[in-house]
C-alpha cells in the first residue's frame, strides 16, 4: 500500500466541510445449534412453514421455558473468541412488545446483566490493524416471520424461526467507515465459523446487523445523534446504507436541522434509508426479569472448561503463518480469514513448499473457485493433487508455465497432474542434445536478429528464448534454454 492510500480517512466533504461518520453495530448472530434456546424443536433452515414449532415457540398458555445449555455453551465460547469478560451471573429478561410473529407478546432477552461483557475485535485493514470494542453479548431469541405476500388479504405466520436462540453483539462505537464495517463483519463471521457458534451465512438471515450512524464535524469530540438501520442482511447492503444515511444527515446539518433519532430501514431497490418509526427508550420495552427462569449462573471452572475446548482463533493462526512459514502479513490474512482455506492450505504445505503453495492457492485456486463459484471445500482439485502438482515444477517435470495449463486440466475431475503430463506428453525438455536442436533452429531462422543483438543490442536476448519457448510449445526447460542460449550467442 501506498503511503496516500495508508492514510485516507473516509470522511464527507460538504460546502468545504468535512464531517467524520461513526458507526456502531448491533449483529444478531444465530447460534449453531440443532434446537432452540428453550425448546427441544429443531432449527434447520428452510423447513416447511410451522413444521418446527413446540407448544413453547408458540407461547401456548402455561407452557415454560427450558434453557438450553449448549446455546449457553455457544455463547461463552464466543465471548472468549471476542476477548471478552464472561459473567458469572447474566438475568433473562421480558422485553415487552407485540408483533403476530412474537406470540408470547414478550421476547425473552437479556438487558442489563447479559452473559458476555467487554471485549474487542482486531481488524486487519489494508492501513493495517485496528481494535474495535465490544460493548457486551447477550442472548434472546429470535421471533418468527410475517409473511405478507402469499394472502392478498392476510398475513400470514411461519413460526419455525420462532425461539430459535441468537447472539447479539454489540459494538463500541469505534468504526468510522464502510470499510471498516466490511472488515469488522468479515472478522466477526470468520471467528465464530472457527468456533463453530454460528454458520455466518447472510443468505440465510444467520448473520444480520442493525446499523447505527451519525455523523460529526471533523476534529469535534462529540458524538452526534445516531439513526439506527434495522435488520440489514448483507455487507453490501450494510455499506450502501451508511453512505446514504450519513449523506441524508449531513445535508440536514448543512441546511441548518437537527437530527431526530430515530430508527430507519434500507431500502435495497431504492438505495435509501426510510423513516420507521422513532427511537423507542429501554422503558418503553418494560423489561423485568422472567419469572420463568432463574438467574444464570456457573463458575469458572465451568468457563475454563469450554476455554479447553477453544481451537487456534484467526488472529493466533495469523502469527502461526508468519513466524514459522514466513508469509507476508498479507497471505496470511487471506489463508487465514476462512477456516477451509487455512485447513487446505496446511495440507498442500504437508508436501510442498509455502511460498509456492500460498501462491497457488490465492492465486490460480482462488480464480478457479471464483469463476465456478464454489467453496474451497468443494474445490475440483484436492489438496493432494495441488501439492503435487507443485512439486512437479520443482523436480521440473513441467516449466511454471505448462503448469498451468495442467491445473486447467486437472480441475476437470480431480486428476493427478502426472496423469495428465503424461496423457499430453506435457514434460518438459530438459534434453541438452533436443534443446540445441532446437535453439540453431531459432537462430538460423533470425539471422538478422542475431546480427543485432550481437552489435549490441542484448534487449533482444528475451526474444531468442521466447521464440525457443514458443517453438517447443512452452515445453523446453527455461534455465537450460537461456544456457544455451548464451553460449550459441557469444
Ligand atoms: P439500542 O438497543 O438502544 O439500540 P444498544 O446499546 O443495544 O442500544 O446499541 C447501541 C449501538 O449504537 C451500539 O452498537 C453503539 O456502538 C452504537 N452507537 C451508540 N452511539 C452512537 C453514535 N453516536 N453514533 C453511532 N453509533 C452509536
Ligand atoms: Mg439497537
Amino acid at each position: 500500500m501506498d503511503e496516500v492510500s495508508k492514510k485516507k480517512e473516509y470522511l464527507i466533504d460538504r460546502n468545504g466541510k468535512k464531517y467524520e461518520v461513526v458507526i456502531g453495530l448491533e449483529v444478531h448472530a444465530q447460534v449453531l445449534s440443532e434446537s432452540k434456546l428453550f425448546s427441544t424443536s429443531p432449527t434447520k433452515f428452510g423447513a416447511e412453514a410451522n413444521t418446527q414449532v413446540s407448544l413453547v415457540d408458540a407461547a401456548f398458555p402455561g407452557m415454560l421455558p427450558v434453557i438450553n445449555e449448549f446455546c449457553i455453551k455457544q455463547a461463552i465460547k464466543t465471548g472468549i473468541g471476542l476477548n471478552a469478560k464472561i459473567n458469572n451471573k447474566s438475568i433473562f429478561d421480558r422485553k415487552n412488545y407485540f408483533y403476530a410473529d412474537l406470540p408470547q407478546g414478550y421476547q425473552i432477552s437479556q438487558y442489563k446483566d447479559p452473559i458476555v461483557g467487554e471485549g474487542s475485535v482486531v481488524l486487519d485493514l489494508t492501513s493495517g490493524s485496528k481494535t474495535v470494542g465490544i460493548e457486551r453479548l447477550h442472548l434472546e431469541q429470535d421471533a418468527g416471520k410475517s409473511i405478507h405476500d402469499i394472502d392478498p388479504k392476510n398475513t400470514l405466520v411461519d413460526l419455525n424461526r420462532s425461539g430459535v436462540a441468537l447472539m447479539e453483539i454489540v459494538s463500541k462505537p469505534d468504526l468510522r467507515s464502510p470499510e471498516e464495517v466490511n472488515a469488522y463483519v468479515k472478522k466477526l463471521r470468520s471467528i465464530m465459523r472457527y468456533l463453530g457458534t454460528c454458520d455466518g451465512n447472510m443468505q440465510e438471515g444467520s448473520l444480520r446487523a442493525d446499523v447505527n450512524v451519525s455523523v460529526r464535524k471533523q476534529g469535534e469530540d462529540k458524538y452526534g445523534t445516531r439513526c439506527e438501520i434495522k435488520n440489514v442482511n448483507s455487507i453490501k447492503f450494510m455499506q450502501m446504507a451508511i453512505v446514504h444515511e450519513a449523506n441524508r444527515q449531513v445535508d440536514i446539518l448543512e441546511e441548518g436541522g437537527k437530527i431526530d433519532q430515530e430508527t430507519r430501514l434500507f431500502d435495497t431497490k431504492k438505495n435509501e434509508t426510510r423513516s420507521m418509526r422513532s427511537k423507542e427508550d429501554a422503558h418503553d420495552y418494560r423489561y423485568f426479569p422472567d419469572p420463568d427462569l432463574l438467574p444464570l449462573e456457573f463458575d469458572n471452572a465451568y468457563v475454563e472448561k469450554i476455554r479447553k475446548e477453544i481451537p487456534e482463533l484467526p488472529d493466533e493462526k495469523k502469527s502461526r503463518f508468519i513466524e514459522k512459514f514466513n508469509l507476508s502479513s498479507y497471505e496470511a490474512n487471506i489463508l487465514v480469514s476462512d477456516l477451509d482455506t487455512s485447513k487446505y492450505f496446511e495440507e498442500v504445505i504437508k508436501n510442498s513448499d509455502v511460498k509456492n503453495s500460498a501462491n497457488w492457492i490465492t492465486g490460480e485456486l482462488f480464480a478457479l473457485l471464483n469463476d465456478k463459484n464454489l467453496e474451497i471445500t468443494e474445490s475440483p482439485i484436492s489438496a493432494k493433487n495441488l501439492s503435487n502438482l507443485i512439486n512437479l515444477i520443482k523436480d521440473g517435470t513441467i516449466s511454471g508455465k505448462i503448469a498451468k495449463t495442467v491445473f486447467e486440466l486437472m480441475s476437470d475431475g480431480d486428476k493427478n497432474p502426472i496423469d495428465v503430463v503424461r496423457e499430453k506428453g506435457l514434460e518438459q525438455e530438459s534434453n541438452p542434445k533436443e534443446l540445441e536442436k532446437l535453439i540453431e533452429k531459432v537462430i538460423s531462422e533470425n539471422q538478422d536478429k542475431v546480427k543485432e543483438y550481437k552489435s549490441g543490442k542484448e534487449k533482444l536476448f528475451g526474444f531468442f528464448v521466447g521464440q525457443a519457448m514458443k517453438v517447443s510449445g512452452g515445453k523446453a526447460n527455461p534455465q537450460l534454454v537461456n544456457e544455451i542460449l548464451k553460449k550459441k550467442l557469444k
